[in-house]
């Protein structure tokens, strides 16, 4: 077991670090405990200390680990950034010479990274275009900066003849988890609406969209199934490779939440929606929701996850943003709201391209910045590092080759580290024509990778919520604060 000594510290910081440490116990993947107070500690237990100003006393411990500490208060002005150490990238403090692992997270956490962004480089959603994000423009979207932070410690630790074996969060040791989910954007285009929008783009010059309109009227007149309907072609493929997804819908209208331009246009409780939403639920689906781009205050959480759960007869436990679109300038604020609504979890973090947007192929708790920890009611956070636009290069803007290199090393990192990968594809992305053409083959060809590794477990979002919680639980001895 390893004990984290954080003592010394005021009250402000102290519980952001706690949440540091914790992010990396659970990383490390072994038991451990948390004292900010300081607490006796025997002689032979393993001690990583991280100690503020005002800490007071030596450590008995003959297994002491003093980390440098390169933190100051307020915690906003300490700049970091990334540094090759050992052969790692760590995302670390400036100007220090020992490299401060324990601050570089947190600043991740804390979305400090971010915070330099102005509002002349976000678009009008608050969201940071991939080009513009300080990961991305530093070459490291798909590097897992953060979980790097957390390795140079577990070889530190090795240093002195204490091997940690990497974390087993899914179930049996080895297997890395990896999420399906489905975006419901515009799944119908025998609608006027639909068929309309592809017209438009069409006149514009855009050959995909014309196919898209053509296709449309052109099965509509000859009474054919809509070709961008495609829930009950998810669920034969899915069930032939034995596995179930998450579905992310929007709510449709719901009192006091203005519709914005770019929120789908389909009404949740009417006929065809509500049998599906039925149909997915039965066949072991879960369903999500797709937060309304103006949907994003407490009210409107409460009263969009309680519209999805009537139409869909059943529990509503985790969410994402439309567009991603949730409050990007303070995306803890933002996670505060949805689990005072009763969510358990989010999935809108990603980057807008392949790769990960805070270094990390684990979930993160954030509620750990305003709550204690080990009250169990946690709300959680999972990075969504693939969508299927992402992995087609006219959508993407690049390449193959870009991509193909990516998607290998975003695999690679979690089978490594026992991570997760979280997939998008779109509902009417299976159709693979039109607009669509191209959007099926990256993910065909993902799950045939896949399902040929034996280690590979495919969870539904709430099914890896309940997991990691679950593992969360066991490897958190205790928190003394
Ligand atoms: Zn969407």
């Amino acid at each position: 077991m390893i004990h984290f000594l954080i003592d010394g510290w005021s009250k402000h910081i102290c519980q952001d670090l706690i949440w540091s440490c914790y992010e990396i116990g659970l990383r490390l993947g072994t038991p451990f405990l948390i004292d900010s107070v300081g607490a006796e500690i025997a002689a032979d237990q393993v001690v990583v200390g991280y100690r503020g100003p005002a800490a007071v006393g030596g450590v008995e411990s003959n297994r002491y680990l003093s980390l440098p500490v390169a933190l100051s208060d307020p915690v906003e002005e300490m700049p970091c950034g990334h540094r090759e150490v050992s052969g790692r990238s760590l995302w670390i403090p400036r100007e220090t010479s020992e490299p401060d692992v324990i601050s570089g997270v947190l600043h991740l956490l804390r979305f400090f990274h971010e915070s330099q962004i102005g509002d002349h480089e976000r678009d009008d959603l608050s969201r940071i275009p991939p080009t513009r994000h300080p990961l991305a423009q530093a070459g490291f979207f798909i590097e897992p900066l953060l979980d790097n932070n957390v390795e140079y410690l577990r070889a530190r630790l090795s240093q002195w003849g204490m091997d940690i074996p990497p974390p087993c969060p899914w179930g049996k040791r080895g297997e890395y988890a990896v999420c399906l989910t489905h975006d419901v954007d515009g799944p119908r285009l025998h609608t006027l609406f639909a068929l309309a929008r592809s017209a438009i783009y069409a006149l514009r010059g855009d050959r995909f969209e014309r196919e898209s309109a053509e296709l449309g009227l052109l099965s509509w007149l000859m009474r054919r199934p809509d070709p961008y309907w495609n829930f009950a072609h998810w669920q034969s493929l899915e069930h032939g490779l034995g596995i179930a997804s998450t579905y992310f819908f929007h709510p449709g209208r719901v009192p006091g939440i203005r519709r914005h331009p770019r929120d789908p246009r389909y009404e949740t409780g009417s006929p065809p929606f509500t049998r599906v939403l039925l149909e997915l639920r039965g066949s072991g689906c879960e369903i999500g929701l797709h937060n309304p781009i103006n949907g994003h205050s407490l009210a409107a959480y409460q009263s969009a996850k309680e519209k999805l759960e009537k139409c869909s007869a059943g529990e509503v436990s985790g969410c994402r943003g439309h567009y991603w679109a949730i409050n990007w300038k303070d995306p803890l604020a933002s996670w505060r709201g949805m689990q005072q609504a009763g969510f358990s979890y989010d999935a809108s973090m990603s980057p807008m391209a392949l790769g990960l947007r805070q270094g990390t192929l684990f979930p993160t708790t954030p509620s750990g910045h305003w709550q204690a920890l080990d009250n169990g009611d946690r709300f959680t956070v999972f990075p969504t590092a693939v969508m299927d636009s992402y992995t087609v290069p006219r959508a993407a803007g690049t390449d193959h080759h870009f991509i193909d290199q990516a998607m290998d090393r975003l695999l690679k990192s979690v089978i490594q580290r026992r991570g997760i990968l979280v997939l998008d594809w779109h509902v009417r992305a299976l159709s693979n024509v039109g607009a669509w053409q191209g959007y099926l083959v990256p993910l065909l060809k993902m799950l045939k990778t896949l399902m040929e590794d034996s280690q590979c477990r495919f969870l539904t979002l709430e099914q890896a919520r309940t997991h990691w919680s679950r593992y969360a639980k066991d490897l958190c001895v205790g928190i003394m604060a």
